[in-house]
């Protein structure tokens, strides 16, 4: 017996999730604020409901997708909570989930915030890779393990509901920063006659390669030895950093991206000395 449940929100993410419910064989009710999206997963098997409120009386598990925070309080606002089990797999602040699941608490619902680490393409299809974060009722998150493994894997990551938005904007904030580091590398080599594909691989296999030095920042920060297992100190990478920025200006390349890394590094030296340091110093900066 599949478990039968509600997903609120059909747009390009909500639709993915619904046909990975549907495939495996969930008895789905769905509601969509434009029928016309609803009407399409109706053919592939899914009960169409004529109102948010309808959809979420038709079963205790409750799944909501919709655009963000705000368009989430305005669909749920009139339905009837009371002894639901609410996942909301829309992306928000940590802040509003944790409003979001007092609410729902107070109108005697259970809550489970996601973050979605996936993009439509991935969502039920196994060994894709995709994950949800998951915060908040770790009895919800067990009652409804099955049906929430359908469209990708779980990673519970606490009963703080908040918790979910926090490691995925914690992932997605990471990807910007390597995103911006790519942008560099290839405006560095714009003006000049190099295909970008030849620098396309060098540059994932690099980046992979120095993807693991985050375990050596997680174990800084929990001794509190900065130093440990250091190869590449500070001070020499400050050094280092002229010769970055003026191949830069020699490439005609702006150094927005690059500048204010290097300015907090510059600044960590200059503060503590910490020469055998390596760079975990920088996030003390960012939070004092
Ligand atoms: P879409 O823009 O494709 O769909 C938005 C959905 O929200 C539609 O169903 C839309 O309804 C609905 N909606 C918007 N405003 C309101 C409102 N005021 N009242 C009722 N319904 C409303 O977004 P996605 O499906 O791609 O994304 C959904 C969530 O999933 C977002 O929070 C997004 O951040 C998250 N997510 C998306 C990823 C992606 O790659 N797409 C990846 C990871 C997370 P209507 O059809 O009527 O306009």
């Amino acid at each position: 017996e599949k478990t039968p449940l509600t997903l609120l929100g059909l747009g390009a993410m909500g639709t993915a999730l619904a046909r990975a419910w549907l495939a495996a064989g969930h008895p789905l009710t769905v509601w969509n604020r434009d029928p016309a999206r609803a009407a399409a997963l109706a053919a592939e098997g899914a009960t169409v409901a004529g109102s948010a409120a309808e959809a979420v009386a038709a079963n205790t598990l409750v799944v909501v997708c919709l655009l963000d925070d705000a368009s989430v309080g305005e669909v749920l606002a009139g339905t009837g909570l009371e002894g639901k089990d609410v996942v909301n797999l829309t992306t928000s602040t940590p802040a509003q989930a944790r409003t979001r699941a007092d609410r729902a608490r107070e109108r005697g619902a259970r809550y489970l915030d996601g973050g979605i680490m996936a993009v439509p393409p991935m969502i039920g299809v196994p060994d894709a890779g995709g994950y949800v974060f998951y915060s908040g009722s770790r009895e919800l998150f067990d009652r409804h393990r099955e049906a929430l493994r359908v469209p990708a894997g779980t990673t519970y990551v606490g009963a703080d509901a908040g918790f979910a938005a926090l490691y995925d904007v914690a992932l997605l904030s990471a990807m910007y920063g390597m995103f911006a580091g790519a942008a560099h590398a290839f405006a560095l080599i714009r003006k000049e006659d190099i295909d970008p594909g030849t620098l396309a691989p060098l540059l994932a296999d690099w980046l992979v390669a120095m993807a693991p030095s985050v375990h050596q920042t997680a174990g800084h920060l929990r001794s509190g030895d900065y130093t440990e297992g250091v190869v590449s100190g500070l001070a020499m990478q400050v050094a280092g950093t002229p010769t970055f920025l003026l191949t830069a200006e020699q490439q005609g390349v702006s150094t927005e991206l690059l500048s204010p890394y290097f300015a907090l590094m510059r600044r960590r030296l200059s503060e503590t000395g910490g020469g055998e340091e390596g760079l975990t110093g920088v996030i003390d900066l960012l939070t004092n």
